[in-house]
């Protein structure tokens, strides 16, 4: 019966250990909890009525007060389904169902919820990656996050160059096509990672022409996707409001239109919801979906049910999809305020030190230090001394074993500083480059 349950085929490049991920026999057995008349003696569920809670509720800042009631309540702090709480579920594939066009009527496609999507990204690397074997295609510059996963677990980088509008398809089509005359002892790539709007930390995004011919490389390479797109919905150019310009539509509709099978993308409510709640959602191939989920039942179970619930009865309150994504129109619209600070406080105190594009999307603002050769030494003595924290720019090259990256660019980001903090960092950054 468990091993019915399994739908993998040899269409993705799916590592050993994760095909020895099986379902164990106890979460098997629990979706037949709700059946009609059962008893369970099976379970290793506690007994929610010993909790010292019985409803939970939130206070927002439109005033109304959400509760979730008693049954709510149970649900959120009892074991719950790996793939997620089915009321979030529900949310999730409305909206991906909305944003991305997606038909999981089909059951080609499905969406588990993640510990934030650093969560998903982990177990997704580790699905898809023979540690010493494989080689994962990579922007140069890319998420440090992901770099801190993908080293220790000795999986080979290949940088593919960027520039202000992401992934530059050129570079990734002059990669494949001379991987065997430039890497005769490797197999071939069959996974790229790509941050496609606002990218963490170039700030670049990707057009949608890019878009598309990054994704016919895809297809005349066998390459599947990783779509890591947490600054979707904080597009300066793009609006969820149906007289708004709309937003660049995702590598997962472009797969999805074509019908295609090779996009696994990455959400987050970490910058729309709460980043402490650690909600994320992975949505695309269903055998790839339930191999996460099986790596989830071995790690952590389930995410937090109680963050799940709150961030259901969010949907709920906002009014399901169309109230999320006016709530995310007003976070972008922060952004887009704060990101025009930083440039004009860059432009005013930096010109002549520093070249940058102003991003379109995201929190980051990627400069280049003129003159200067490694950001390093600069960024983590001279600016911390100065009191102002940037990241050097080295901090998100790929690179392989004991490779030492140099880069004369930063990231500085505009979240959370004051306009009035961001414009002295600034100047406390160009007395240090004046001298
Ligand atoms: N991917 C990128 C590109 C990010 O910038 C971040 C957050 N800094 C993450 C993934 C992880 O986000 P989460 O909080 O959802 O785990």
């Amino acid at each position: 019966m468990i091993r019915s349950l399994l739908r993998l085929d040899n269409r993705y490049p799916v590592t050993s250990a994760s095909r020895l991920r099986l379902p164990s026999a106890i979460r098997a057995l629990q979706p037949l909890l709700d059946t009609e008349g059962m008893i369970s003696l099976g379970g290793g569920m506690p007994n929610v009525t010993t909790f010292p809670i019985s409803t939970i509720e939130l206070k927002m800042k439109d005033g109304a007060a959400v509760v979730l009631d008693e049954g709510e309540t149970r649900a959120a702090l009892q074991y719950s389904a790996s793939r997620g709480l089915p009321c979030l579920v529900s949310h999730l594939k409305s909206l991906q169902s909305h944003v991305h066009g997606l038909d999981f009527g089909r059951g080609d496609h499905d969406v588990i919820v993640t510990n934030g999507s650093q969560d998903g990204l982990a177990k997704a690397f580790e699905m898809l990656l023979e540690p010493r074997v494989d080689t994962l295609l990579v922007e140069s510059p890319t998420y440090s996050g992901s770099l801190a996963f993908l080293g220790p677990a000795s999986v080979n980088l290949q940088g593919v160059q960027t520039d202000e509008h992401g992934l530059i398809p050129s570079d990734l089509r002059r990669v494949l096509e001379g991987w065997e005359g430039s890497n005769p002892s490797r197999k071939k790539p069959r996974v790229l990672y790509t941050i496609p709007t606002g990218s963490n930390p170039s700030g670049g995004s990707l057009s949608l022409a890019r878009k598309h011919e990054i994704y016919e490389l895809a297809v005349e390479h066998d390459l599947l996707i990783l779509e890591d797109d947490p600054y979707y919905y904080l597009d300066f150019e793009g609006s969820s409001s149906p007289d708004g310009p709309g937003r660049c539509p995702s590598l997962l509709s472009i797969d999805e239109r074509a019908g295609g099978a090779r996009v696994l993308r990455f959400d987050s409510f970490s910058k729309l919801l709460s980043a402490g709640i650690r909600v994320g959602f992975a949505t695309g191939p269903a055998e790839l979906i339930e191999r996460i989920e099986l790596h989830t039942q071995a790690t952590m179970l389930h995410a937090s049910g109680v963050s799940q619930a709150v961030v259901s009865k969010i949907f709920d309150h906002l009014g399901g999809v169309a109230g999320f994504l006016a709530h995310v129109d007003q976070v972008t619209s922060f952004y887009q305020e704060r990101r025009d600070a930083l440039v004009a406080s860059v432009e005013r105190h930096l010109g002549d030190f520093v070249e940058f594009e102003p991003p379109k999307a995201g929190m980051f603002l990627w400069m280049r230090l003129k003159g200067v050769k490694d950001s390093n030494d600069l960024i983590m003595d001279k600016a911390v001394e100065k009191k102002v924290l940037m990241v050097p720019g080295a901090s998100f090259i790929p690179t392989n074993g004991d490779e030492h990256p140099s880069s004369s660019f930063v990231r500085a980001s505009y979240s959370t500083a004051s306009v009035e903090e961001m414009d002295e960092a600034c100047q406390r950054l160009r007395d240090l480059l004046r001298k």
